[in-house]
């Protein structure tokens, strides 16, 4: 019997496919069955393999479970360079990226689609719009990546449906990503009404067998269209003609488990390896793209205003040191609420912090609450009635008697959106209140139903998290008020400036997108910030600028590129220890990257264990020289200190 040699992708730490026997030769991109130590498991076959010498320790095949590839070659080569450039096994990041019924090797399910409606617009497209178009087509052949700024509202998303519609006309598929959940049924709406042609959606917040559908319809090239979030990025699509990054600043598109990938850089990798033009989105570009498009590597696709001559909306500080918010509310925003209702609008109030109030203190003693395993203090939320940790998720019920003078005054200090929305119902009686944050929207589809009233324009107050800042156009919506500016000012990360602008001109530009011009309020305790006045003029290209200015000046990124190696382990010592000896093996290389720590993180006890960082800023090849030399780094442990390795991390958490 003649035997065949086949490598796999398998999970676990192999930065190699493994090879295995075979009686008949399996093509690249099948399942199939194998043992591996004491365990069968399900892997991808990567072809064949020259036979190994020692055949002593190889093992066969036990079943092959597909006739036709679930995973096409192109997108071993995307899984590849991922592996390469994350450090990450090929096998853990390929098997990972699969819906759970196909990795666990079920039977594939049928394609599902989704069939477009074909109504084109009922407006012309602007000259920016049209411009836009033009430059992205012409590219439509070669590699090429653009960064589409617009303004909020400037029509970004009709540029996209009539890029699609020019891909498929040509036969091709196109990937369209957006950050978040919430975000992908709206996208899908308007993508769905002008679209002619066949569409999927694909999410983590979908059950696993639509998941499953979806991935099919794509990798089959049955759907024209595939829009998901970030996983999305990691589907086969046979055919693909383009790649759409909506928001493209958005962290969301950071891998934060396993495998630190950010799916924004590997779509611009997959389209470069597929010789096809992408487009990165947004108003407010990540400093990264916005300092390529500077550089004149992407080409800067600029849409000014916003059509039919709706004007931006007009922001305004309020100084909380004089006009004294109650309840989170000083007496302008109120009077801008009111002045939105009594209009029949819509207001939305925006702080970006869920629970009740994040602290709870003892008036007796100034006692106040830590949580148990991290050097957190837990939010206080009314419904459930809990403390609950943030950072690790520990819950307990609530306290009424102070456990260390066992007096009764407990007070809840400061604003969760739960306290917000209370207060509002209070101040607003006679209005519907829709508070949308993560425990809102906890279930399945939750988000959609809250927020169907908010896209039917019936008035209303939205008190919210960021889950509300980003890319909805809720058409009657005209007021916009920030509660607390000040928590983004004064964060202690790199990118902090550059997320709070980020997220402000965001929040703001969901004001007035249709019909009467927007108002956004923003209560501050430092109206006189310098950002501030940069955020104001809405000028995003002058606030960048100022920011890279000083990015450069202290040589951060993306004026260079930075890994972030973090250790935990049950004790301060053996984490400085572990790192320590982590930095003494990278001085021991003498390159001319730079080293900052061993350090504590930013929060030292976190989940009952302790955190410790070393960051490694230096040139692209070096830096992953470096860190090559020093690896591997997944699954590194050094007696119980377990390592994470995040290249280009989204922030130093
Ligand atoms: P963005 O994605 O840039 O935030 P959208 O694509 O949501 O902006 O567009 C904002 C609104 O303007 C949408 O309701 C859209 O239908 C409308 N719009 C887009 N392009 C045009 C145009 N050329 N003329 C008139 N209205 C437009
Ligand atoms: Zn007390
Ligand atoms: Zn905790």
């Amino acid at each position: 019997m003649s035997r065949f040699f086949i490598k796999v992708f398998v999970p676990g730490p192999f930065f190699e496919p493994l090879t295995y026997s075979s009686d008949k030769p399996i093509e690249a991109g099948l399942r199939v069955k194998a043992p591996l130590g004491s365990r069968e498991i399900i892997g991808i076959s990567a072809g064949e393999a020259i036979e190994p010498q020692d055949l002593s320790t190889i093992k066969s095949i036990l079943e092959v479970l597909d006739d036709a590839p679930v995973i096409n070659p192109s997108h071993h080569a995307l899984i590849r360079f991922a592996s390469d450039y994350y450090l990450a096994p090929p096998g853990d990041l390929l098997l990972s990226s699969l819906p759970t019924s196909i990795r666990k090797g079920k039977p594939l399910p049928p394609a599902k689609t989704e069939q477009g409606q074909s109504q084109p617009p009922n407006y012309p497209l602007t000259d920016e719009q049209q411009n836009a178009i033009d430059c992205v087509n012409q590219a439509s052949d070669d590699f090429q990546c653009f960064l589409l700024q617009g303004v909020t509202g400037s029509g970004k998303t009709q540029v996209f449906s009539e890029l699609i519609r020019k891909t498929l006309e040509r036969g091709k598929q196109v990937l369209l990503l957006v950050p978040e959940i919430g975000l992908t049924g709206q996208m899908v709406t308007r993508i769905q009404q002008q679209l002619t042609g066949t569409l999927a959606v694909s999410h983590s917040g979908l059950a696993d067998g639509a998941r499953a559908k979806a991935f099919i319809a794509a990798s089959q090239g049955k759907a024209d269209v595939l829009i998901g979030t970030r996983s999305a990025l990691l589907t086969p699509m046979p055919n693909l003609g383009l790649i759409l990054v909506d928001e493209e600043h958005d962290g969301a598109y950071k891998n934060q488990e396993g495998c630190r990938y950010s799916a924004r850089d590997l779509a611009i990798v997959r389209a470069q390896q597929m010789t096809i033009p992408v487009v990165l989105s947004s108003a407010t570009p990540s400093l990264e793209s916005w300092h390529q498009a500077e550089l004149g590597k992407y080409i800067r696709l600029r849409l000014s205003s916003r059509p039919g001559q709706q004007p931006s909306p007009t922001i305004r500080l309020i100084d909380a040191r004089h006009d004294k918010p109650k309840d989170g509310l000083s007496d302008a925003s109120r009077r801008a609420i009111r002045d939105a209702i009594d209009h029949q609008q819509q207001a939305l109030v925006f702080l970006n912090r869920r629970g009740y109030s994040p602290v709870l203190m003892c008036t007796d003693c100034g006692w106040i609450p830590g949580c148990r395993h991290c050097d957190a203090k837990p939010t206080l939320h009314r419904h459930p009635n809990v403390l609950w940790c943030h950072h690790c998720d520990h819950r307990q019920q609530s306290i009424t008697v102070c456990p260390e003078c066992s007096g009764l005054n407990l007070l809840a200090v400061g604003l969760g959106t739960e306290r917000l929305e209370e207060a509002l119902a209070t101040t607003f009686p006679e209005t519907p209140i829709i508070r949308v944050d993560r425990d809102t929207t906890a279930r399945r589809r939750a988000f959609e139903q809250l927020i169907q009233p908010v896209i039917d324009g019936d008035p209303c107050i939205l008190v919210g998290t960021q889950m509300l800042a980003k890319g909805h156009d809720f058409k009657n919506l005209s007021t916009v008020i920030v509660i607390d500016a000040d928590q983004g000012l004064s964060g202690a990360d790199f990118r902090s400036v550059e997320h709070f602008s980020q997220l402000l001109t965001q929040v703001s530009g969901r004001a007035g997108r249709h019909g009467a011009r927007g108002q956004v309020l923003i209560q501050t305790h430092r109206p006189d910030s310098e950002w501030f006045d940069r955020i104001l003029k809405q000028n995003y290209d002058e606030l960048a600028a100022a920011i890279m200015a000083e990015r450069q000046q202290f040589q951060w990124p993306p004026d260079t590129y930075l890994a972030l190696i973090s250790a935990r382990a049950s004790t301060a010592e053996a984490v400085f220890t572990a790192l320590g000896d982590v930095a003494h093996a990278i001085r021991a290389l003498n390159s001319p990257v730079r080293l900052l720590g061993p350090a504590p993180a930013p929060m030292e006890r976190r989940n009952r264990q302790y955190h410790g960082q070393l960051l490694i800023l230096g040139k692209r090849p070096l830096l992953q020289w470096v860190l090559k030399e020093t690896g591997p780094w997944a699954y590194k442990k050094r007696g119980k200190v377990m390592f994470q390795l995040d290249v280009d991390p989204w922030d130093l958490w």
